[in-house]
């Protein structure tokens, strides 16, 4: 039998810094908010905020008005003291970006890469840099907090490794955590794009109103992140949440991952496309599917109701085994969706198995531009609030 682990007093305070921070990093919000929200005395908020106040990390916004006319002021992270870099990495090229402490992207710049070539070595040499350039030239304030980086899976986070995600040769095998560690001399982190998507989604995007959620990620892919009482699942080796590789079809095609009928052999964007441009050689974009279908072109709603159709198999999957009230869909899909998020709903909650007493809603992701660099940099703020970087 396990024993459960009871918190020593050093370690409670570090869990009650990470949920005041954590309200902060949603936005500025009074001390009595807080305190309400996680349920801790606004004394003990305070005792705990005055201390981020005194270490920079922290600092008085404006006041606002509460309830009975009372005056509070608002907590809001300090951009001054720290700064994080963000470095997606997509088959053919790279968006890297300078993101202040309080969440702002503040640079953005795209590298181009010949995504076909294998040669690692020589794609990290251009890649650091262009960082090297990025950070003389930067004009944020404060340190470096270090550098946050997600590609396609699988990796090992573990290790800081991107192993062999299909159509990704240029990158395989590559321990890009450990080379930008040592090159630029700071924390660093390897995490799959969708998880920290979905992760980001809880600071930046609508996930702060769910305790619990499914992150799911339709573009060139289908990929997802799990969100359990507002943590990350991590899996038992850091894998885990591959949600494009559920099999809709035993029968199906083969997958780059080995098995059959995989769901983002049908739902990934370039895969429904194909099937749009059979229709309609008009249909080249999710944009324009969308957009002829908001028009009610009947082509269009054909390739619409056919997405649905393969995104609700697959999160009626999903809710099976998870029994989570709350789908958000992310990446092209999240184009205009309250059409195709509505009629997912219909087909999930005509037939998952909780049907008779819950159901799901699936919302599309309102994450501002450039998101996939923000929920880089978001992982290094995650590691900070979980003191997991050592600054000295
Ligand atoms: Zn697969």
């Amino acid at each position: 039998m396990q024993m459960k682990h009871v918190l020593n007093a050093a370690e409670m305070k570090q869990q009650n810094e990470k949920k005041v921070l954590d309200q902060i990093r949603i936005r500025p919000i009074p001390r009595i908010e807080i305190a309400r929200n996680i349920g801790l005395t606004r004394a003990a908020v305070s005792v705990l905020a005055n201390q981020l106040i005194d270490q920079g990390i922290l600092m008085e916004g404006q006041a606002v008005s509460g309830k009975k006319g009372r005056h509070s002021v608002e907590l809001m992270l300090n951009p001054d003291t720290y700064f994080m870099v963000g470095v997606d990495l997509a088959r053919d090229d790279c968006t890297l970006g300078i993101v202040d402490f309080a969440g702002r992207i503040r640079e953005i710049r795209k590298l181009r890469f010949d995504g076909s070539k294998k040669d690692a070595g020589e794609a990290l040499e251009k890649l650091s840099g262009c960082l090297a350039a990025l950070l003389e030239a930067h004009t944020c304030p404060g340190r470096l907090l270090g550098i946050g980086i997600t590609a396609p899976g699988p990796l090992d986070v573990r290790q800081g490794v991107i192993l062999n995600p299909p159509n990704f040769p240029l990158w395989h095998h590559c321990a890009i955590a450990d080379a930008f560690a040592r090159r630029f001399s700071c924390f660093t982190v390897l995490e799959n794009n969708a998880k920290a998507l979905a992760l980001a989604e809880k600071y930046y995007g609508i996930g702060a109103r769910f305790s619990d959620y499914i992150s799911l990620v339709v573009d060139t892919g289908i990929g997802g992140g799990i969100m359990l009482e507002g943590r990350l699942y991590e899996g038992a080796h850091g894998f885990g949440s591959d949600f494009g590789h559920i099999s809709l079809d035993m029968n199906g095609k083969r997958c780059s991952c080995g098995n059959r009928g995989c769901a983002e052999l049908y739902g990934a964007m370039p895969n429904i496309l194909a099937q749009a441009r059979k229709l309609d050689a008009g249909l080249n974009s999710w944009r324009q599917v969308v957009d002829g279908a908001e028009a009610g072109q009947e082509n269009a709603l054909k390739i619409l109701e056919l997405e649905a159709g393969y995104l609700g198999a697959l999160i009626t999957n999903i809710a099976n085994i998870f029994d989570i009230g709350t789908v958000i869909l992310a990446g092209d899909i999240a184009y205009h969706g309250e059409l195709i998020t509505r009629r997912i709903e219909e087909i999930v909650n005509g037939q998952f198995i909780g049907r008779q007493v819950s159901r799901v809603s699936v919302y599309p992701s309102k994450m501002p531009e450039h998101a996939n660099v923000l929920a880089c940099a978001n992982l290094v703020m995650e590691a900070f609030s979980r003191k997991q970087i050592s600054l000295e």
